[in-house]
């Protein structure tokens, strides 16, 4: 039974997994997805409140074990199990999504969550205790990340419950925290592609200047080639304007010299990408 390729650790404390359920707030009228129900200590919860459970699981024999488990009581007809990954399936609609998922995938599940539409109304998440502080991390402080930023560009995270290693079967290796995450609605009429780029950029070395991440091997190059392709779409002449001297420009106006990443706060980090975009530097 291969329980580390899927990072199979089983929720076992039932208070934990009724504190978890509970923070959503479910309404009788929720349609529910759960990613990687395992053997359905959450789902059986959830299904106590919600209307609906979607549940994507990508082992059978653990897809096979939850359905077993609701078999024969009134339940059953508001659980869909779909056999896959997540990371590839389609995605049902929902609103509330609540999840202890294997933590090689953190990532992607946030992202792929907070890009589907239309926007669901809150998240539950359990992460490694690193990866949840990392995305509740606030500017100015040592874990403020790219990944905090691209985040936070969508969503309003709170860190709201600590789990133990021993609440789970096996224990994993690391601790626990479970995460809420409300989609700021509508979203930033920014697309990530460019604010992740810019942030790929200053937050490489994030106690370093802007300018001085911009001075990294290749980056000018790549900006260049951007903005050259850039002004072509638009049908305008290339004006030759070395990427260099923008940049200065922008920094200038911004009042950015001296500025780094690390102490950026989202509003400022938009700031800066939109006056990037006034002088036609695009990162994707
Ligand atoms: N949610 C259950 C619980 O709390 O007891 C199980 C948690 S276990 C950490 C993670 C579950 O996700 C396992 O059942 C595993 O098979 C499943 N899983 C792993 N990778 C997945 C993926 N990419 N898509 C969907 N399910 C996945």
């Amino acid at each position: 039974f291969n329980t580390q390729r899927f990072g199979q650790h089983i929720l076992k404390n039932p208070a934990t997994a009724q504190k978890i359920v509970d923070a959503a707030n479910l309404k009788p009228t929720d349609k529910v997805l759960e990613v990687g129900p395992g053997t359905g200590n959450l789902t059986v919860k959830i299904l106590e409140k919600a209307k609906h459970v979607t549940a994507v699981e990508m082992d059978p024999r653990m897809a096979a074990e939850v359905i077993k488990r609701v078999q024969g009581t009134p339940e059953q007809r508001k659980l869909e199990v779909i056999i896959g990954d997540f990371v590839k399936a389609d995605m049902p609609y929902f609103d509330v999504c609540i999840s202890n998922t294997p933590y090689q995938i953190s990532s992607p599940l946030v992202f792929r969550l907070l890009s589907h539409r239309p926007l669901f109304r809150v998240a539950i998440l359990m992460f490694q205790r690193e990866f949840a502080l990392r995305l509740v991390a606030r500017p100015s402080t040592a874990l403020w990340s790219r990944l905090s930023a691209n985040v936070q560009l969508y969503a309003k995270v709170d860190n709201i419950i600590n789990v133990s290693r021993n609440d789970f079967r096996p224990p994993p290796q690391v601790e626990s925290s479970v995460v809420r995450l409300v989609p700021i609605d509508p979203p930033p009429p920014v697309k990530f592609e460019e604010f992740d780029g810019m942030n790929r950029i200053i937050f490489s070395r994030p106690n370093k200047t802007i300018r001085g991440n911009f001075q990294a091997k290749g980056v000018m190059k790549m900006l260049e080639q951007n903005r050259r392709t850039w002004l072509a779409a638009q049908e305008m002449m290339n004006d030759d304007a070395s990427i260099a001297s923008l940049l200065d420009k922008v920094l200038e106006e911004v009042e950015c010299t001296e500025t780094r990443a690390s102490k950026m706060d989202v509003d400022d980090l938009l700031k800066l990408l939109a006056a990037f975009h006034d002088v036609g530097i695009h990162f994707s």
